[in-house]
């Protein structure tokens, strides 16, 4: 017999747990009409949250903006920034160079052809500042609204960065008046149904919480999905050699009284890179490395010496995570959304739009009937590790890219062993010709296409950016690959070192 799909307990209310949960009430239910899915959020009070997680992509625009949130609002309550870009200094030597990736770019048109032009140029001019705006207006310390809206046809593009902790704290706050259950208890026990499928949780508040779907929001210890429905987990760490992180938060007023910058910074340092994430009241910063090749105590000096004289007084803690990914995001009645489902390290923010992602997509696959329940599964299973391996190969990308040498990590990260399959296959086809959409095909968004930087759909009176796939495609790649001077073979075979020199289109400098 067929037994809609009404009940939804979500487990755990870090950031993907509190995403899931205002995501799935609001795209699910009418607004002033009964639920027609109940959405219940267990959380522990003991567990802390990870609490890192301070750099978004533009998909959370969309995010927001379906469940219906302010951005001023967001902003004011989350100490949140603008970002338009990334800035990546000393990755390709270390000399204090930098390129930027920055979330927006001029498409040209009929084809957009700023990479065939760059690369048979002189390339004096770096690549992203021959096609977009947005380097140089961070490098001038401009916010992205100040330019103009994207409605005008200016291709800024933008995210924020913001406090993790308020963050989940803010969703929180906005969705349970609007109808989410949430119950502050620890989960111990889950009972099974014959089929395999989920049944009830049990709290040691004596709840026994039965629900119909029930999501694993539960972070790194995955308690539904990997101790009770035995899901494996696949290591990426061949590929990606970082595992720790050592986190601090720096007031502006002690120790940088500047401006606060429109860009996260990713800067590399002897065994991986920190990240500088400014923010409207502190900077937040974070040490990746590898601990098979820096001890934590070399690596906190090496932060202390990043940030500069007066840092040794502020607070720093290690996180330890592991790279890869849930051999099945969705089994039975359980699926895993944000760290329970895997995880790639920060650089380029991604775990917070995978968790983004995840919801997204459980509200499109949401089965009516358990009928559909396999279905569903399998289609989202499919969609959420397709994106996984590709946002995994773009990561890959930016350190095999490096030319550095000057330690161990270094040498070893450039090795074709620590180069991913599909990414080998890329760059064998991008030496016969630069990358392009069509290489992308299956990323592309409904409503996305060539013309629009800024996709967007109407919801009600508000048009709504759909920014949320996309996102490493193409012009991501040719962003880093130019940014770390990766040579197409074919122009260098072409036009050797007798290359034009390339004018920067007026429009993009003034
Ligand atoms: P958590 O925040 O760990 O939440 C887990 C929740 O489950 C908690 O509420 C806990 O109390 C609850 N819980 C656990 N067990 C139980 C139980 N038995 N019963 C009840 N509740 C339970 N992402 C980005 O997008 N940008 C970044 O810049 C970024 N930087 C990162 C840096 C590092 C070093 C790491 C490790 C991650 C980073 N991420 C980043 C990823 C991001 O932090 C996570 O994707 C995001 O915070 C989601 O975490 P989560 O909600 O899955 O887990």
């Amino acid at each position: 017999m067929k037994n809609q799909i009404r009940k939804v307990l979500i487990v755990g209310g870090g950031s993907a747990g509190w995403m899931t949960a205002a995501y799935l009430h609001q795209a699910l239910n009418r607004e002033g009409m009964p639920p027609r899915v109940e959405v219940t959020l267990v959380e522990s009070p003991d567990i802390p949250r990870i609490s890192v997680g301070e750099a978004t992509i533009p998909s959370m625009r969309h995010l927001l903006a379906v469940i219906g949130i302010d951005e001023l609002d967001f902003m004011k309550a989350t100490d949140a920034t603008f970002k338009q870009s990334i800035k990546y200094v000393n990755w390709e030597h270390n000399n204090n160079t930098f390129y930027h990736h920055p979330f927006g770019r001029n498409r040209r048109q009929p084809i957009d052809y700023a990479g065939l032009e760059w690369l048979a140029s002189d390339r004096k001019i770096p690549f992203m500042e021959t096609c977009s705006p947005q380097p140089i207006i961070c490098e001038m310390g401009k916010s992205p609204l100040m330019m103009g809206k994207w409605d005008m046809g200016a291709p800024i593009n933008y995210a924020y960065h913001m406090n993790a902790q308020k963050f989940a704290d803010y969703l929180r706050d906005f969705i349970v008046p609007k109808g989410v259950n949430h119950i502050y208890a620890n989960v111990t026990d889950i009972d099974m149904r014959d089929n395999g499928w989920i049944k009830t949780v049990h709290t040691d508040q004596a709840h026994q919480l039965e629900a119909d779907l029930f999501v694993d929001c539960t972070g790194f210890r995955a308690k539904l999905i990997e101790e009770k429905m035995g899901v494996g987990f696949e290591d990426c760490s061949q590929w990606l050699l970082c595992d720790r992180a050592i986190a601090m938060h720096v007031p502006y007023d002690e120790h940088y009284p500047g401006m606060v910058r429109p860009y996260t910074t990713a800067t590399a340092l002897s065994n991986g890179w920190v990240w500088d994430i400014p923010m409207q009241s502190r900077r937040s910063l974070g040490y990746v490395h590898s601990s098979q090749y820096i001890s934590e105590e070399d690596a906190l000096k090496e932060l202390l010496a990043y940030q500069g004289p007066g840092s040794e007084a502020l607070e720093a803690r290690t996180v330890h995570f592991k790279v890869g990914r849930r051999e099945a995001n969705w089994k039975g009645n359980c699926i895993a959304i944000g760290l329970s489902g895997g995880f790639i390290e920060p650089l380029e923010s991604t775990g917070l739009y995978l968790s983004d992602l995840g919801a997204v997509m459980l509200a499109e696959h949401f089965p009516q009937t358990d009928e559909y329940m396999d279905a569903m599964a399998f289609r989202y299973n499919r969609i959420l590790s397709n994106r996984f391996y590709e946002v995994l190969d773009f990561i890959n990308l930016h350190y095999c890219l490096t030319k550095r040498t000057d330690t161990a990590f270094w040498r070893e990260v450039q090795k074709p062993e620590r180069i991913t399959e599909r990414l080998k296959a890329k760059f064998e086809y991008w030496k016969m010709k630069p990358p392009s959409q069509t290489d992308f095909e299956d990323q592309l968004y409904p409503g996305q296409n060539q013309q629009n930087s800024n996709p967007s759909v109407h919801m009600g009176d508000k048009r709504v950016p759909i920014d949320t796939a996309g996102l490493w495609n193409h012009e991501s790649y040719e962003c880093i690959m130019y940014g770390m001077h990766f040579d197409c073979q074919a122009y260098q075979d072409r036009f050797g070192e007798d290359r034009p020199k390339l004018n920067v289109h007026p429009q993009i400098l003034h």
